[in-house]
């Protein structure tokens, strides 16, 4: 089991009010990703239901039990974090080993599930090896491995993989969403990287200066973002927003388009502008086209187009892909 509820949960440094009050469910076995700009309060987030901080107010309710109170060895929870502080002298089999080896667990018992979670990590032929002997992505992996051996209720993950490059980066997120298909067990993931969290979460929490923005599956955040702010940080390029007489004409204080839902002509459309740079991606081009009407927008195409900068260009938006926001900034 690994439900975590938060109840009017808040968090106060000094003078700070990091978290003003968060009210949150996580199911068991869901892969919830908390995402946000750095500073938002992630880490804090974590670190409360951790039991690393204490909560200034609110309740934290873990497999139905209230742990407000409890002490992080209390929680069932294993934390693995950016830096995996591996113990460099140990074997990998050792490092693994440690929790269970501190907890007094019988030897034959340890050894079982080290094996087993070295199978699981594709850690089997490294077990003698030392940390330095191994790539990033292995010692990462080792990390993990320590989390796994204590069988806990659920995982919280702290930018596990900030220090890997980008390559590794996309292999390693892969490996932790099939690690979580393998165990079914709750994952709480912190990042500041909004594509980790489309392609890894069941469920995004996109937090903003220690408030919940919104709440939803990846496509539920694309397709139908809440607010500007939601609908600024999901995505890549970003939406492109509107304001001014050409949004009131299609009945919104701001209209937000995607790249990939604006067409581009060279002799018609809604809105003339004049190509500047083009980025070739080789699979997807970005053309950035400065409009008479609303400055910079971005259009996304597949493949490449023949456009090039300078020439005259017309931009058209899907109308069915059209997302409206009133004055306060708030989803129509
Ligand atoms: P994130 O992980 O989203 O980047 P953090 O949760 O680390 O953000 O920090 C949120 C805010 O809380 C920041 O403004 C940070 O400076 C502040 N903060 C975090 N920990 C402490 C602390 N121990 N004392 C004072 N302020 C802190
Ligand atoms: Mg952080």
């Amino acid at each position: 089991m690994g439900s975590i509820t938060l109840q009017k949960v808040s968090k106060v440094f000094g003078e700070a009010k990091v978290i003003p009050s968060i009210d949150l469910d996580i199911k068991d076995g869901e892969f919830v990703v908390f995402v946000g700009p750095s500073g938002c309060g992630k880490s804090t987030l974590l670190r409360l239901i951790a039991g690393l901080e204490d909560v200034s107010g609110g309740k934290i309710v873990i497999d139905g039990r209230d742990a407000t109170e409890k002490a992080p060895s209390e929680r069932g929870l294993a934390m693995v974090f950016q830096s995996y502080a591996l113990y460099p002298h140990m074997s990998v089999r050792n490092n693994i080993a440690f929790p269970l080896k501190m907890a007094g667990v019988d030897k034959a018992e340890i050894d079982r599930k080290v094996t087993d979670a070295a199978r699981v990590l594709n850690l089997t032929d490294y077990l003698e090896r030392k940390p330095r002997q191994l790539s990033g992505g292995q010692r990462q992996r080792v990390a993990i491995g320590r989390a796994i051996v204590r069988q806990p209720s659920a995982f919280l993950f702290d930018e596990p993989l900030s220090n890997l490059d980008a390559a590794l980066r996309v292999n390693m997120r892969l490996e932790i969403s099939e690690l979580h298909q393998q165990l079914k067990t709750t994952m709480v993931y912190v990042t500041h990287d909004q594509v980790e969290a489309m392609t890894m979460a069941d469920k995004i929490v996109v937090l903003n200066r220690g408030n919940i923005e919104q709440v939803g599956s990846p496509l539920e955040l694309y397709s139908r973002p809440r607010n500007l702010f939601v609908a600024g940080f999901i995505g890549s390029p970003k939406m492109n927003f509107i304001t001014g007489q050409h949004a009131a004409a299609l009945n919104a204080h701001t209209i937000g388009v995607r790249p990939e839902h604006l067409t581009i002509s060279t002799t018609e459309g809604l809105w003339k502008g004049e190509a500047s740079v083009t980025e070739h991606l080789g699979s997807d081009t970005f053309i950035h086209v400065r409009t008479e009407v609303a400055g910079l927008l971005t259009v996304r195409v597949l493949g490449d187009t023949g456009i090039r900068a300078g020439e005259t260009v017309y931009l058209t938006p899907d109308p069915a892909r059209i997302h409206r926001f009133n004055e306060k900034g708030v989803a129509k």
